[in-house]
């Protein structure tokens, strides 16, 4: 969780506000492969319960919010080192609840966070090449962070952390980071208990009501890893929806501008045409996952975060 200075409105407020000052950008769909086989976790009832009952994670849905920081990881643009995992304390509060609150109070509770997640939704509201303020200023330098919300019921958990599992494999995907336990994917708890600067524990306390641990939840985002790697490595393409009609294609490219200093990215707009973005921009001679091809006025674009795309000319290989 992030510190609350003020409590949730009603929920049905926080409904109610929910249509409201949100455009919808993008959504990245679960590229699952029947093609990778990985070994399930025998020790974890949920993780049987999520394999037994066929559930797969929602996709990604991908809604700027308002927080208004433009903050570089300590490594740069588009180069956090991992994920922390949190879960709200707030019981009932679902991941659109969570997210019209925190859009609204960030300013007045100094938090927020890149994505909530619940049984059915995926929401990321802050583009996670930028840092947040979710558990102290050393790991906000680092990590990409995502709250897991409360609920009610063993099927409503089970699908709700294969969520944030799935959610947690596809920004270690997308950055091209190693999965590795305890190091690029941390517990807030482990947060705390590393760097000192907050007392949170969670998930832990909320995960032990379930018969959950952090270990079991290291299991799940092994599984989505490897198999999201294993479509990458492939070249297969995902037959979902995808933003602004790109064909599918995933890989990592490397992009290098030699008339300048940086790579330029456009965006597309709701016409098709394409807009300069002015406050953005990639590194030189840097990796970036891509999970999409377009073209436009005889140019390809290889898309590199939800709206944003670089012209074919600057990709090296
Ligand atoms: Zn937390």
């Amino acid at each position: 969780m992030v510190s609350k200075k003020k409590f949730m409105t009603t929920l049905a407020t926080s409904v109610a506000l929910a249509s409201i000052g949100f455009t919808t950008v993008g959504q990245v769909v679960p590229q699952m492969g029947a093609q990778v086989q990985t070994a399930q976790a025998a020790t974890s009832a949920i993780n049987d319960f999520i394999t037994n009952n066929n559930i797969t994670p929602v996709s990604i849905t991908n809604e700027e919010g308002t927080f208004s920081y433009w903050t570089p990881y300590e490594n740069g643009v588009g180069k956090p080192e991992g994920v922390v995992i949190h879960e709200t304390a707030t019981p009932g509060a679902s991941a659109r609840n969570e997210a019209t609150y925190f859009n609204r109070e960030w300013p007045n509770m100094y938090s927020y966070v890149h994505a909530f997640v619940d049984a059915n939704e995926i929401l990321n509201i802050k583009n996670t090449d930028y840092a947040v303020w979710g558990a102290g200023p050393t790991a906000n330098a680092k990590f990409v962070q995502v709250e897991l919300c409360e609920v009610s019921t063993t099927y409503s958990f089970a699908r709700s952390v294969a969520n944030q599992a799935y959610y947690t494999a596809s920004k270690l995907v997308q950055y091209n980071l190693p999965f590795t336990p305890g190091v690029t994917v941390m517990s807030h708890n482990d947060v705390s208990k590393k760097w000192g600067e907050t007392t949170h524990t969670d998930p832990v306390g909320y995960f032990a009501k379930w018969g959950y641990s952090m270990d079991q939840f290291y299991d799940l985002v092994g599984k989505y890893y490897n198999q999201l790697k294993g479509n990458t490595n492939s070249g297969n393409t995902n037959n979902g929806v995808n933003n602004g009609g790109g064909t599918a294609n995933s890989n990592v490219i490397t992009v290098n501008n030699t008339q300048g200093s940086y790579v330029p990215l456009v965006a597309f707009q709701s016409d098709g045409t394409t807009k300069k973005i002015t406050n953005r921009a990639l590194a030189n001679n840097t990796p970036w996952y891509t999970d999409q091809t377009k073209t436009y006025q005889g140019l390809t674009y290889r898309r590199v975060a939800t709206n944003e795309w670089v012209d074919q000319g600057y990709v090296t290989k």
